[in-house]
This record gives C-alpha cells, structure tokens and sequence, in this order.
C-alpha cells in the first residue's frame, strides 16, 4: 500500500488533502477493544494492587502483570532479554530525635517540623542570632556563620499572592544558608507541623557534597521559649526590626535517613522488520505507578484506574496490534519498545533512569509517545458536546512539525477526535508539558507526544475507579495513538528534529 506514494506520486500526495485509509492498519486497530481493554483495566486498578505506589507490593504486581502480558504478546524482554530494568531508588528522610530549647523539650512533628537535613548532626549553643526578616541589610549586620539563627517567615505583602510570598521566603532562606549557619530556625504564626516524611529519589552515588543548613520551623509561641532572655516577647522583637544576639541553651540531634527502594521499569521489545530501519525504535510509555493506599478514608485505595491504568491498559493494548500484525505478516519496519515506568508519581523518575541509561540509544530512538490519563472527561470538556471524543495533545509540534502532522493525518483518517492545543505550550501554568514521563524523552531532544485527558474530580483520589472510566473513549484515543506510531514506525524517515520549543530547561 504504501510504496504507491513513492517515486514521482510523492509530489502528487503530499499536495493531496484525501484521506486515504490503510486497510492494514484498520485491521489491527480492531485489536484495541472495550472488551479486552476492560479485562485488563480491572486486574491493574483492582484493589489487590493497593494503588501502585513505587516501592510498595503492589507496585511489584503491576509490574509482573505487565511483565507477564508482555510475554503472552509475544514481546521480548528489552533489557538484555529481561522484561525489567532496575530502577535504583533511595527513600530519604530527615528526622529530629532530640530538640531542647531553655530546658524545654520539644516533640518533632508536634511541636516542631524540619526541612534540609541531608546528613545527621548536633547542635550544642548558648546563643541565638534574631535575624528579624532576614533582609540582606539584616544578614550584614552580624556573622553568623556556624551560629543558630531565628528568621522570621514571609507574610504576602501587598497584592503579594500566598505562593510568591513563599517563592520570595525560599530565596531568603536560600541566602541565609549560603552564610553557613549551623542551624535556622523559622517562627510561624500559622504554621502546621508534621514529623518525617520520606522523598523518594533516585539513588545517588555517595558523593562529597557539603550537607545543607536544616530549617527547623517553630510556632511564635515557641519563638518566645528562645527569645525569652532578651527580656521581650518574639512580637516585640519583631516588630522591632532588630538583629540582635540572645543567650539561649540550644541542643537538638538530627539523623538523615537512607534505605533502598526497589522499583523496576517494565521494557518489552518488538524487533524491525527491515533490516535498514530496524535499529531505529519507537517508544510507547505510560507509567504503572500511582499514589498508593488511603489508610484513612472510607475507600482505603487510591485505584488510579485513569491515573494511569488507562495508559498502561493503553499500551497493552497497542502491543496486542503490533505484535498479531508482526504475527500476520505485518510487522512494523522499525522496532518498538513498550516501555512502563515506575515512579512518576514520585517525580518522573522511571523515565529519568531510563533515558539516562536508555535499553536503546536515544539516538535511534525516533520518538516517544507518551499516554498518561485517557479513560475520563477533564473538567473543562464535561458536559460538552465533545465530551466523550477529545483528547489533549502536548508537544506534537515543539520538536518535530512531521510528528504533529502525522499525529493530525491519524486522527483525520481514521479517529476524528477532537485534538485539544489548550495545554500544548511550555509556559502554560498548568505545566502539564513537564508533567509526565515524555518530558524526559523531550529534554534529551527525543520528539514526542502526551495524550492526557485532563484533570477530574477524582485526579488522585480515591475514586479514580474502573466503574467510571469510559472504555469506548480510552479505546478510540488507544486507537489515535496506534495509528500515529503505525506511521511513524513504518514512513521512510523518521520524524527530524526540527524545531527547539521543548528541550528548554525545567
Ligand atoms: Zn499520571
């Protein structure tokens, strides 16, 4: 079918607006359906998967349901045979075992909450540094280098919005730190406390990096217990606008705490059939992970059936067309990798291993498409006309103008979705372009393509359920997705880099 628009029919059908179907195509997209899409579906958000989250037992079950249908498929385990790569994470935290301020104890997580700690210390002082507002004119009038220093927090001045009083505290802080005191306390006057809360990371080697100062946030009252030898309350010496130096008995000890988390990104491989586009590779991602149990709701599992079930499901989905045309004779000229990232919840991170240390050189690698969320309606299309036959296209266009035309060919030939641009730009301040695994493809100059459906009332929640997808609409935008790789996968050139719009930096 295709070698018709070769030779002098090339001119003639790229000035051509007809649409013309490739029959082959429409015969394996038939292999996306409600019904196997459903199956699928109900095993990955069911309830035994406790909610997916990296590092947790049911994270490990998504990963060897897909694992285990990758098999069945008949796909080849993509890293040196094996259907996993390991994803080498570390959960850190920082935790405060012992703080004492004028002889009163105070409890972390109750009295008190911390930030920064990257490595254990101890504190041991007689004094404290009132730094009042931590202006550069207040960070000049005293050294306070390996002292403990009390700054007060950023309230929103003038039509200051909460956020960027926070934005403008966290560069006071930042210029504080820079001074190297051994401690920094922040009074709050409506702060809210809680005790160790782990970050989960990718693992790094162990490096000599200098530790951060800790940020100890206390309540005003507390401000007072520390201020109280200057013979003023922490509201006068505020309103003051006064460094100054206060005897106080200080000691507190604080532990950085580092364990191993296991997480695996799921690779699944479909070999080229043509011997000189097969070590080019296409890329289909969704991320398996979610956001793990609700231990205190009603509903005690957040099931991320569109979050993103309906991706992981997506590609399942995909892989069962490609791999019965490869067993029909129709295999794809260049190969395709499946790929099921791990923590995404967590900040990206599958993706980011992967493309740091990629199964495939990302130089071959012609693009990623990318489905993250297409089992629902986003707010913004309910209720609408358009509401079941949508989806949201970002970043089509921002490296590649052939992959946002062969996305566009797709859906006008075969599934006539209303293409969404709304979010489709880097500076939209919903910033979902940086919010899923293709941004990572993206970054290393990698074209790609997010299909997301938009945020919904039950957008990590609880009641992100099977019962609510909408499984002929995932199944129609599974099908938007097949069709575009399908071009992409067997057309002469891949996609060129054209454009530089999306490899800016975060
Ligand atoms: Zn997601």
């Amino acid at each position: 079918m295709r070698k018709i628009y070769l030779g002098a029919l090339a001119l003639l059908s790229a000035n051509c607006t007809f649409a013309q179907k490739d029959p082959v195509a429409e015969k394996f997209a038939k292999y996306i359906n409600v019904e196997d899409a459903h199956k699928h579906l109900s095993i990955i958000a069911s309830d035994d998967f406790e909610g997916r989250e990296t590092g947790q037992p049911g994270a490990d079950k998504a990963a060897n349901y897909l694992s285990g249908e990758f098999k069945r498929l008949g796909l080849q385990g993509a890293n040196n045979g094996s259907y996993f790569l390991d994803i080498p994470l570390s959960a850190i935290s920082g935790k405060v075992s012992s703080l004492s301020i004028n002889g009163s104890a105070l409890e972390f997580g109750k009295n008190f909450s911390a930030e920064g700690i990257t490595a254990d210390g101890n504190i041991n002082v007689a004094e404290i540094v009132f730094l009042s507002e931590g202006s550069e004119a207040d960070l000049n009038a005293s050294n306070i280098t390996g002292k403990v220093v009390l700054v007060i927090a950023a309230k929103p001045v003038g039509t200051e919005s909460a956020r960027q009083a926070t934005v403008r505290f966290q560069k006071i802080i930042k210029n504080i730190q820079a001074k190297s005191p051994s401690l920094i306390f922040v009074a709050s006057s409506n702060a809210r406390f809680r005790g160790a809360s782990e970050r989960i990371v990718i693992k790094k080697p162990a490096t000599n990096t200098i530790a951060t100062v800790p940020v100890f946030v206390i309540s005003t009252s507390t401000a007072d217990v520390l201020l109280k030898n200057s013979g003023k309350t922490y509201a006068q010496l505020a309103e003051a606008h006064q460094v100054q130096v206060v005897k106080a008995d200080i000691s507190a000890s604080y532990q950085y705490i580092v364990k191993d988390v296991k997480a695996v990104d799921v690779v699944g491989f479909l070999p080229g059939s043509d011997p000189k586009l097969k070590d080019e590779v296409l890329v289909f991602s969704a991320h398996y992970d979610h956001i793990g149990l609700n231990p205190n709701g009603p509903d005690k599992v957040n099931n991320g059936a569109d979050d993103d079930g309906s991706g992981t499901t997506g590609i399942l989905e995909i892989a069962t067309a490609f791999t019965q045309a490869k067993k029909q004779g129709h295999g794809p000229r260049r190969s395709v990798l499946f790929l099921g990232n791990v923590g995404e919840e967590k900040g990206l991170l599958g993706s980011e291993y992967y493309t740091d240390h990629p199964v495939i050189p990302l130089e071959r690698t012609i693009a990623d498409l990318n489905i993250d969320m297409i089992g629902r309606t986003g707010y913004e299309h309910q209720g609408k006309a358009d509401s079941s036959d949508y989806v949201y296209v970002i970043g089509s266009s921002m490296l590649s103008t052939t992959l946002h035309k062969v996305n566009e060919e797709a859906n006008t030939k075969y599934t006539n979705l209303v293409l969404d641009y709304k979010y489709d730009d880097p500076n939209d301040p919903n910033r979902f372009y940086y919010r899923s695994d293709h941004y990572n493809f993206a970054k290393h100059g990698v074209p790609i393509i997010f299909y997301f459906d938009g945020e919904h009332q039950d957008y990590h929640k609880p009641g992100d359920e099977v019962s609510k997808i909408n499984f002929p609409m995932l199944v129609k935008r599974a099908q938007l997705v097949f069709y575009t790789g399908w071009d992409l996968a067997n057309r002469d050139k891949r996609p060129v880099v054209d454009v530089v719009t999306g490899n800016d930096s975060k």
